[in-house]
This record gives C-alpha cells, structure tokens and sequence, in this order.
C-alpha cells in the first residue's frame, strides 16, 4: 500500500512531493528544484509564494470567512466591479469555486435567456472538437470529448459538437433550436489551438445574425496568459455575451466566475442559481489582489515580450530537433509544441531534468508558466528542453493511437 491508495486512481502522479514554492519554482520534501513551466495547469498566474495574495488572504482570514450570498458580500461587490470595468460586454457577474461551475452557470443563463424571450427551444449549445470545459455532467457532454463520456450513461441532449474551424458545419448546424455557440478562444486541452481574430469576429457575427449567444471560455488562456487580460481582447468586435472565467483569476486559490451583459443575466433571479461558495470573502479577497497585479499595463506588457522571446526560442530548438518536435502552438504564454515522439515519455525525460510541463491533445507538449517568468527562466527551461530532446531523439516515433 502506498500513501496515494486511499484516493480515486484518476490521477497518477510521480513520488516526488512538492511541499514549497517559489516564484518559478517548486521543492520537493528533500529539497530537489524543479523549474514549474505548468503552474497548476495555468493557474499560479502569480507564481509560488508571492507576498500580495496571501497578505490579501492573511487579512481576510482574521476578519470573516463564510457568509454565503444571503448577505451582502463586500468583496464580491468590489471583485465584480472591476471586471466589469475592466470589460466593455461585462455587466453581471456569478462567483464560482471552478471553472467547471462557471461553465454551468454560463449555459444556464444562454439556455434561461432563451426561454424567456418565448423561445424555450432554443436550447442547443454549439462546441467544436477538441473542445474542453470541465469533467461535470453538463460540462463533458458540452466538451463531447468521447474519452470523457464513455461508461457515464446516456449523452445528454443539447449539446451538438462540430468539427473545429469547419466553417460550412457551423452555418449548416446553427438552427431555430441553436441557443449559443460555446468556445475557447484558445484551446487548451485540445492542443494549445488559438482561434485566429477573423474567426472570432465572424462568430460574433453570426451569433447577431441569427440571434444566438456567443460564450466564451477563458477559463485557460485568460487572466492575462496571451498577454492581454482576456485572450478575445486581441480581436477587435468579437466580444461575448457571456464568459467563464476560473484558473488563473483565482492563482491559486479555487475560484471562477462567470460573466455577462446584463440583458442576457436579466432571467437569473432568485431562485435561479446558487453556489454556496460562491463569492466567499477568503476567494474575493485573493481574486482582487491578483485581478490589481494581473492588469497592470506593465505586467502584460511583461507577458508579451518574455512570450516572443519564448517563442524565438522554441524556433530554434525545432530547427534543432526537426525529429522531435513539429508545429508550435499556443498564444503567449500558454504554449508548447506538437511532437513527433510521445509526448508523455518527452515530458517523463524532461521530469528526470526538473521541468515540469503538461500535455495536450494532439501530442503536444503543453506549458504554462506563472505570468511572473523571466527570460533567464525561458532560457533555463529551454537548456532542459535541449537536453530532452536529444535523449528523445532515440524514441520511436510516435504514432496516433
Ligand atoms: C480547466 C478548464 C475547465 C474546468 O475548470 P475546473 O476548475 O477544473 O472545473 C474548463 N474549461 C477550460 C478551458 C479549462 O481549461
């Protein structure tokens, strides 16, 4: 029996323990360094340890924890606020713990909106393939990854996935019964895919044409990864009527929201939707702090140009390793590469050489490093990567399962 027999076997971590961080980095329990390119899977915007959400969550502790959304909550007020400041489509906001919940409660509202403008057939949430918004029940039949779906009964109805960035499937599957079309700007688990502006801003267009919602998920490439606040903010005329926000607004601490005009929010009255959670001062109070680092124009200004340099650098190792690795991917920094080698075993190696990175769909080495990285740490990780690819020079080629 091992220390990790007692919990459910969905994931399946190496044996080294991390018990600290540090910026950048992360140590395990006997004081190994590895370089943290994955941060929680883009959430530790901030990094490890920084002083300004856990001074914020310091002060909150010694003054109240839990309320819940039957009183007043100060610092949802205020958290809401500056989103929708920050946000021209922004004018209602529904705190959550996860992202997965802010999904939830973003098709209730386009599904609700529908309904009560006499339109309750309306009720189809358009996603495309590779799609990822959470592992709830509403929430996988909307990724409609099979993987996911498969030994967890029927699919539900409402939900129609069309290949991704297939033009001609999406005019051909929007109809009388279409309530909104769901989609991450840049996908994520998908394998790191940002959707170009132009296809954005027909999406918004069609969505006005036909009368549709636009929901976007920013719950990966948002609070500040691509280098703007929110990924859409590169395309001009393509904002959402809805968006759901979680990972990285939180850095680190769980919580998500999901926002709204406030035509659309109009049918989520009392008795609507809830969240016990939801909104709690402990969350509020580090989503603040980080919203005020995180939109800071020097900040963003930060992401961009160590994501170039970034980028820049990638170029070269694939030029390096033509064997390795294929096409880049990604926006800022929520990046990584496709690989000609599996890329769990190239992730295990580059493990072996304290670097810690993800995966993707599509073979892709996914990374997401905190917001706070320097060029010396890119040129860090990149050294590693280096030294990973030789060795995986000598894998067998990968092939799709
Ligand atoms: C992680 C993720 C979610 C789900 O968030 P949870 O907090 O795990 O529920 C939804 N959408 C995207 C794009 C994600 O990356």
């Amino acid at each position: 029996m091992g220390a990790h027999d007692n919990l459910y076997n969905c994931y399946v971590p190496p044996q080294e323990l991390f018990v600290r961080g540090e910026g950048a980095y992360l140590y395990t329990d006997k004081d190994e360094k590895f370089l943290d390119f994955i941060a929680g899977i883009s959430v530790n915007c901030l990094g490890h340890n920084h002083p300004v959400p856990i001074n914020a969550l310091k002060e909150q502790a010694d003054k109240v924890w839990h309320l819940s959304g039957m009183y007043r909550l100060k610092g949802a007020e205020e958290l809401s606020k500056k989103y929708c400041d920050a946000l021209p489509f922004a004018e209602k906001v529904f705190f959550t713990n996860s992202g997965a919940e802010a999904l939830e409660c973003a098709m209730k509202t386009a599904r609700k909106f529908h309904y009560d403008n006499g339109q309750p057939e309306r009720y189809d949430i358009l996603t495309f393939s590779g799609a990822f918004h959470g592992r709830t029940f509403a929430t996988i039949n909307a990724g409609g990854n099979p993987k996911y779906l498969k030994g967890f009964g029927p699919a539900l109805p409402g939900f129609i996935s069309l290949p991704f960035a297939d033009h001609e499937a999406l005019e051909a599957a929007v109809s009388d019964t279409t309530a909104a079309i769901l989609v991450e700007p840049v996908q994520g688990e998908g394998g790191l895919r940002p959707l170009p502006t132009q296809c954005l801003q027909g999406l918004r267009k069609l969505c006005d044409e036909k009368g549709i919602l636009l929901i976007y998920d920013e719950v990966q490439c948002g609070a500040g990864r691509t280098g703007k606040l929110f990924a859409h903010q590169w395309a001009e005329n393509a904002e959402p009527d809805i968006m759901a926000v979680a990972k990285g607004v939180g850095g680190g601490f769980p919580m998500g929201a999901c926002l709204a005009t406030e035509a659309v929010a109009a049918g989520m009255v009392p008795g609507t939707h809830g969240s016990t959670y939801g909104g709690n001062p402990l969350a509020m109070a580090v989503g603040s702090a980080v919203f005020d680092e995180i939109s800071k124009p020097e900040f963003l200004e930060q992401v961009v140009r160590v994501s170039n340099f970034l980028v820049q650098q990638f170029e070269s190792l694939k030029d390096e390793f033509p064997d390795v690795v294929g096409e880049l991917r990604g926006k800022g920094l929520l990046c990584g590469m496709q690989l000609k080698k599996t890329a769990l075993d190239v992730r295990k190696i580059a493990y072996g050489k304290g670097l810690l990175g993800g995966s993707a769909g599509d073979n892709t080495l996914r990374l997401a490093p905190a917001l706070i990285i320097t060029e010396d740490h890119v040129r860090e990780a990149v050294g590693i990567l280096r030294e990973t690819f030789k060795e995986a020079q000598a894998l067998p080629d990968y092939v799709e399962a």
